[in-house]
């Protein structure tokens, strides 16, 4: 809904150096880490304790308490850990047991105690430190060790509440229906402390969209807004919030015609959900009886659940990262199978994408050393990566090639920029192939080797390239970064350039015709397949499969059974030669006139 009441709402700067007007409604900007609409009333995730103890009184009895503090914290975090419904779940596991790993941290505890050595309280010195390693993180630019601090500014909380006689268990009972959790940061146990049926969304002062808190998040489908600029002291406790991620902001204290047309927008997505489970077995086919096939992007073991949920068709890209991401330590082969294993149980017998490790960049991974890169999007990241450390690669692909025993593995690089590339990795795959071969283990029962195309470069090759991969599969995020030389992660460049134009759709015109006529099965995995209007426009010129976010699969296949394909092709190849910037109104007429919903 577009809302017409910008007149009557204050951003925070219109209120200069006067204090917050906490009758007034206000408009807050942040960016969206995880997708979705929410309506609630602030709940502080932590409200500010008050340290009014600094001199301790007697140094043996203060070096007792803390002792016991840190007890009380690592017992909370183990009970937590075995508790919550982390299951079988290993990766989730992970993301804990990282956590966890700060509170046993020696170095962090050692400090503390030498200023309660000198004849500071426990509570205090642990604030004092808490001071340090902000101030610290505040000069760092390296994206993981900030994430990691933050991590620590939270065990710092708990450990102050501990001390104080707030045993932080209680965070259940203090959420009513439909909270919205507000906080500076916060830990991915954290969150999972809260009862998911009553959190509706997140705002966060501080965070990361790589933030542990936040793959969470939207694993669990938690909408979130982050880096919101002093939003502690804009918002107070029980005033009506609406989160809108999506938009990239939030509004406190909304007047009660603004909540209403959100709570109607927030019904009327839920109606469609529930329209779109019921549509869900229905054959994504459109009025000309032409096939589109509808996969999910999967990450975690947190999203299978969506295979069924959607009923989409496999997996077109499994981000194998995510688990090396949440992880401290490299997962040993063990783990890894687990993982694939699990995954493959749940597609049962449907198709799943393998991409091998695809880190650098913003893809922070905690366990491999890391030199400073001027532009880390074009640096030593992905296939790049993994050919400059072939073990790597060998190993993830030898845990991949050990669970596929009589499945169909399907396999494929991200990054690829030239055949080379390719080819090497692609050894990689048939070297442990052959091993597993020669040891007499059990064989998979397909093997399909496919390719990313990120790169413009690539689409130069693809006649050579179109004849050696089973399969190709474009990585929209990144191949439009680098034809536009636009950061994708620049929340500031993220509307300048227009996927819709006639450049970019030529682009993916001549990479979808020679596949086409390759007949080299070619996919959508970016985020762009997932909107309605971008796949309406990429089936005008060619494209048939698309793998989205889980939340993507209902309304692609509600479009795609209104359109017509031969129909659309004679509306949008005109349209690439024209020498607008964008073609986004023609379709969106488009669209309207033919009654296709987007
Ligand atoms: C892409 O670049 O479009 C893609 C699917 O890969 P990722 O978003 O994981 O980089
Ligand atoms: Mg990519």
């Amino acid at each position: 809904a577009e809302l017409l009441v910008t007149g009557e709402l204050l951003k925070p700067g219109d209120l200069g150096e006067r204090l917050t007007d906490f009758s007034q409604p206000l408009y807050l900007d942040g960016q969206p880490f995880s997708n979705g609409l929410a309506i609630g009333r602030a709940v502080f995730h932590e409200p500010k304790i008050e340290i009014t103890h600094f001199v301790s009184e007697d140094i043996t009895v203060e070096r007792l308490r803390l002792h016991d503090a840190f007890d009380v914290m690592r017992n909370q975090l183990d009970h937590l850990i075995a508790s919550v419904e982390v299951g079988n779940n290993n990766e989730h596991r992970e993301i804990l047991e990282t956590y966890k790993m700060f509170a046993y941290d020696k170095g962090w505890h050692a400090r503390i105690l030498e200023l309660v050595e000198s004849g500071l309280t426990s509570e205090a010195a642990v604030e004092r430190i808490q001071g340090e390693i902000q101030t610290r993180m505040m000069k760092t630019k390296d994206p993981y060790l900030k994430e990691r601090l933050s991590d620590l500014e939270d065990l710092s909380n708990r450990l102050i509440r501990v001390l104080m006689g707030f045993l932080g268990e209680d965070e259940h009972e203090k959420l009513q229906e439909n909270s919205i959790i507000i906080a500076k940061s916060m830990g991915p146990a954290e969150l999972l402390d809260y009862d998911r049926t009553l959190l509706k969304g997140i705002i966060l002062e501080e965070g990361s969209p790589t933030a542990h808190v936040t793959i969470v998040a939207r694993a669990i489908g938690i909408p979130v807004l982050g880096r919101v600029k002093d939003v502690l002291d804009l918002i107070e406790s029980g005033n009506r919030v609406i989160v809108d991620a999506k938009s990239s902001k939030a509004i406190a204290r909304p007047s009660d015609e603004i909540a209403q047309v959100y709570k109607e927008s927030l019904e009327q997505q839920q109606s469609l959900i529930l329209e779109y489970e019921a549509q869900k077995n229905l054959p994504s086919k459109t009025q000309d009886e032409v096939d589109i096939d509808i996969y999910i992007n999967a990450g975690l073991i947190l999203d299978l659940p969506n295979l069924d949920a959607t009923g989409a068709k496999g997996i077109g890209l499994f981000r194998t990262e995510f688990q090396f991401m949440v992880s401290s330590t490299l997962p040993k082969s063990k783990a890894q199978k687990e993982i694939y294993n699990q995954v493959f149980k749940s597609a049962s017998g449907r198709p799943v994408i393998f991409r091998t490790l695809d880190v650098g960049g913003d893809k922070v991974v905690p366990f491999l050393p890391r030199q400073k890169e001027e532009n880390p999007a074009l640096g030593l990241r992905a296939i790049r990566m993994a050919l400059d450390r072939p073990s790597l690669l060998s190993y993830q692909v030898r845990a991949l090639v050990g669970v596929s025993q009589g499945q169909d593995l399907k396999i494929m690089f991200p990054m690829v920029t030239e055949l080379s590339e390719f080819r090497a990795a692609k050894k990689i795959v048939n070297y442990e192939l052959a091993r597993i071969k020669k040891m007499g283990q059990g064989l998979p029962k397909s093997v399909e080797v496919g390719c990313m195309l990120e790169v413009p470069a690539l689409a130069w090759q693809l006649p050579e390239l179109l004849k050696e991969v089973d399969f190709l599969s474009i990585g929209t995020n990144d191949l439009m970064q680098f034809f536009f030389a636009s950061d994708r992660t620049n929340p500031k460049l993220s509307n300048k350039y227009d996927f819709l134009s006639p450049a970019a759709l030529s682009l993916m015109k001549f990479i979808v015709s020679q596949a086409n006529a390759a007949k080299v099965p070619v996919t959508i995995c970016g985020e762009h397949g997932g909107n309605p209007l971008e796949a309406l426009a990429l089936m005008g010129i060619g494209f048939k499969r698309f793998s989205v976010n889980p939340s993507a699969v209902g309304p692609i296949r509600m479009m795609v059974r209104k359109a017509n394909i031969s129909k659309l092709e004679s509306f949008i190849s005109p349209l690439l030669g024209s020498p607008k910037s964008s073609i986004r109104e023609d379709i969106i007429n488009f669209s309207k006139e033919n009654l296709i919903p987007l």
